[in-house]
């Protein structure tokens, strides 16, 4: 993963904050998170305004399915000098769907449980994950955005970025941008790939002529994953940081995707997560190229990194991907989309 030195930096300086680019384009950061969660979102607000939006004072725009106290407002609005906004998630958008059977969620808990499944039985994370799947996008105060930065409590940047990300992806033609991907819980996900080709024999005309589906099914490096997920080898990017244009989902191609799998009901029966619905849907009906791997942003959410050796970059130790145990590190799927994608 090492790149040789400066050479990036070198291809970014375009899109530096000097009087040649002056404006900001049609941007946000987003955040969903609790009021709960105000001491950690300020942490990643102090790191991201710290190493790069107090160069381009992009806005934040903050979403809850409860309404923000006067505290949270308050203090991370003192955190930016951007524009903050604060929105409230429509009824619709939060509730499970009515085709949503409860005698079946609550039977399909129990198992994902045996499984070992975390957050299995809270049915906010299952609602939280529908909601980053198919529908931040479609909220009012997203209605007029294109590109958004998202953004978790308690998270980590190591990193000085001298360069408008927002720009650079529109300038590149880039859909997505990610730092870290890794494997999922099979279990977490057992019909989402045979879902997924079902949808797939319906449209054979949505793949993109250059996807990554190899990357998707890849069942060399972790068979036993492959095989438990029916398929799919469970590599994905990690969603918790995402930098992407919301033109791909908004796309007829991944409304069709979404619905799809929203009636076949996995985000409550299973435990499906937006990284692997956004992931496989990257990875089949978009063009490889148009994915960008920000190498340079070094980022943490527990337990994983990345942490590029560059003399930018403090705080974190370069090269390494993982906090705590070692076998954390087979974790780390980035060699799949190298070899496949890349
Ligand atoms: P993990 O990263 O998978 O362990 O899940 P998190 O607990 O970090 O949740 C993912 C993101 O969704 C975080 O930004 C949370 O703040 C947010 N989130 C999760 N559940 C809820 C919820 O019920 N309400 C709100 N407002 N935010 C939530
Ligand atoms: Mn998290």
């Amino acid at each position: 993963l090492e790149e040789p030195e400066g050479k990036l930096w070198r291809a970014t300086e375009d899109y530096a904050p000097d009087a040649k680019n002056p404006a900001r384009i049609n941007a946000t950061l987003l955040a969903l998170v609790r009021n709960e969660e105000l001491e950690g979102m300020l942490q990643s607000m102090h790191d991201l305004e710290r190493t790069w939006n107090s160069k381009f004072n992009y806005p934040w725009t903050f979403f809850n399915d409860v309404p923000f106290s006067p505290e949270f407002k308050k203090k991370t609005q003192a955190a930016t000098k951007a524009e903050c906004r604060y929105e409230v998630i429509p009824k619709e958008h939060w509730a499970v769907p009515s085709w949503i059977n409860n005698d079946l969620y609550k039977e399909s808990v129990k198992i994902l449980k045996e499984n070992d499944i975390q957050y299995a039985d809270m049915l906010s994370y299952h609602q939280m994950c529908r909601w980053n799947s198919g529908l931040f996008y479609k909220h009012p105060a997203m209605e007029h955005m294109q590109y958004y930065w998202r953004v978790e409590p308690k998270v980590h940047f190591f990193c000085d970025v001298d360069y408008d990300v927002f720009r650079y992806m529109q300038d590149r033609n880039k859909t997505y941008g990610f730092t870290v991907t890794i494997y999922d819980a099979p279990k977490s996900i057992p019909t989402l790939w045979p879902e997924t080709e079902k949808f797939i024999a319906q449209h054979p005309e949505y793949l993109h002529p250059n996807n990554a589906q190899q990357w998707l099914t890849d069942k060399t490096r972790r068979p036993e994953h492959w095989q438990q997920a029916n398929g799919y080898s469970t590599c994905h990017f990690w969603t918790n940081f995402e930098i992407a244009d919301m033109s791909f989902w908004r796309s007829k191609v991944y409304e069709d995707y979404f619905n799809h799998l929203d009636r076949a009901g996995g985000f409550f029966y299973e435990r499906w997560g937006d990284a692997p619905v956004h992931s496989i849907a990257l990875g089949l009906f978009e063009d490889k190229s148009k994915i960008h791997w920000f190498r340079d942003i070094g980022y943490q959410h527990i337990p994983f990194f990345n942490c590029p050796n560059s003399p930018k970059c403090s705080g974190c130790t370069k090269g390494k991907f993982y906090d705590g145990e070692p076998f954390l590190q087979k974790e780390d799927c980035r060699p799949n989309w190298f070899k496949y994608a890349h």
